[in-house]
């Protein structure tokens, strides 16, 4: 299907709401039926109609097919966050006394997720280094029936080899679940790759004006219509119809920011790979990456993240360093407008330091600021350390 058709047309019933170019934002909590048999009718069927908004409703229904469109699947479920998403997307797949194999370092609540929820409903999990596609099969245990990705991964960016991971799964009768939130759909199409299960955290770039929260799972119908019976409607992590209005919105201009956003950080990423004070620059779309050409295989861009090493570890430097810079607000989350940094540091108190990530590292994300205005920025800050 065309991008273009996609982010204006498709699911757009203008007739239906007085030909408004903007759809409604259909803010009900319950649907009315005229009779009795179309209560009965409804309650038959529904995951598939507009009954109660906890199910469906109209403006997070036309969210849900351009997302599934853009992804190539044949339905999706959205949720009120990304960890929403992701938690109903491994759940619906396990029951006590599965097994998990998933890449080490995915995103924290994820690993929370795997590390801490599950195994109190007798789940196990193993945390696997991605980079090697063998390792996912090393960790394969007769009971194992989910394989979890998130590529590139949070923080260090390192990716798994799509396709050689699910040809694994394939052989082995293993569901296939990928985070595909820092590649957009735009960028990565995980399921030509052979991937069963995509979800999104939309509260990133799809949103891309860091004003709302939102999650997305993508999958087959028969997929789709299994978590809505379980964890959709027991669980009820739903998003509100404005919410579902507002990452509508972002999706309209999603193409030009990520556009946009990836020239901009080839060019910050070049300043900082050359500049004394950096020891290192988790990029994997550097030509001297390990990783550089796999991205190139499975990847059709970057997007705005990447993390640096300061040479120094003095948590003074990389305070001062950090404080210093007036364009990049310090915050979590990303693919906002706004460009932001994250630095590993600030989990350092009086001495105790918990991570298992160097404490001289900032995670980057570019936004849509002019790159000379970024540029200039760090300048500043690098001439105080
Ligand atoms: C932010 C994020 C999530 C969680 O999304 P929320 O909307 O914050 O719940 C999941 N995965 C990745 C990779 C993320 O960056």
């Amino acid at each position: 299907m065309d991008l273009s058709y996609i982010l204006n047309e498709l699911g757009e019933d203008r007739e239906l709401y007085f030909n408004s170019v903007a759809p409604p934002i259909i803010q009900t909590s319950n649907f009315s039926c005229k009779t009795v048999d179309a209560l009965r009718n409804a309650l038959q069927h529904e995951s598939e109609v507009d009954f109660y908004t906890r199910g469906n409703n109209p403006t997070t229904d036309l969210l849900e097919k351009k997302v599934a469109a853009l992804e190539g699947t044949e339905h999706a479920l959205a949720f009120g966050s990304g960890i929403a998403a992701v938690s109903a997307a491994v759940m619906s797949q396990i029951s006590a006394g599965d097994h998990i194999v998933t890449v080490a370092k995915p995103y924290s609540w994820t690993n929370t997720l795997m590390k801490k929820y599950l195994p109190r409903f007798g789940v196990e999990v193993t945390f696997v280094d991605g980079r090697d596609a063998a390792n996912y099969e090393k960790a394969i245990k007769p009971n194992t029936k989910v394989f979890y990705l998130e590529s590139p991964n949070s923080f260090t960016f390192e990716l798994q080899d799509i396709a050689a991971v699910c040809a694994i799964a394939k052989r082995n009768n293993i569901v296939t679940i990928i985070d595909n939130s820092y590649a957009t759909p735009l960028f990565q199409s995980p399921i030509a790759l052979g991937v069963d299960i995509v979800v999104h955290a939309a509260t990133k770039y799809i949103s891309g004006h860091s004003d709302t929260m939102g999650g997305i799972i993508c999958s087959t119908h028969e997929t789709i219509t299994k978590i809505f019976e379980a964890e959709f409607m027991t669980l009820g992590g739903i998003i509100s119809p404005f919410n579902s209005w507002l990452l509508l919105r972002g999706l309209r201009t999603l193409p030009v920011r990520m556009e946009r956003i990836a020239a901009t950080t080839r060019q910050v990423v070049d300043y900082l790979v050359n500049h004394p004070k950096v020891q290192r620059v988790f990029f994997p779309f550097l030509p001297t990456d390990p990783q550089y050409e796999l991205a190139m295989r499975q990847m059709r861009n970057n997007s705005g993240q990447f993390t640096i090493q300061l040479k120094t570890e003095s948590i003074q430097e990389i305070d001062l360093f950090c404080d210093s810079l007036q364009h990049f607000l310090m915050a979590a989350s990303w693919g906002g407008h706004e460009s932001l940094i994250y630095p590993t540091a600030a989990s350092y108190n009086s001495g105790n330091y918990k991570s298992e990530l160097p404490v001289n590292l900032i995670r980057f994300y570019i936004g849509l600021e002019d790159p000379e205005y970024l540029i200039s920025d760090l300048e500043q800050a690098f001439s105080k350390i």
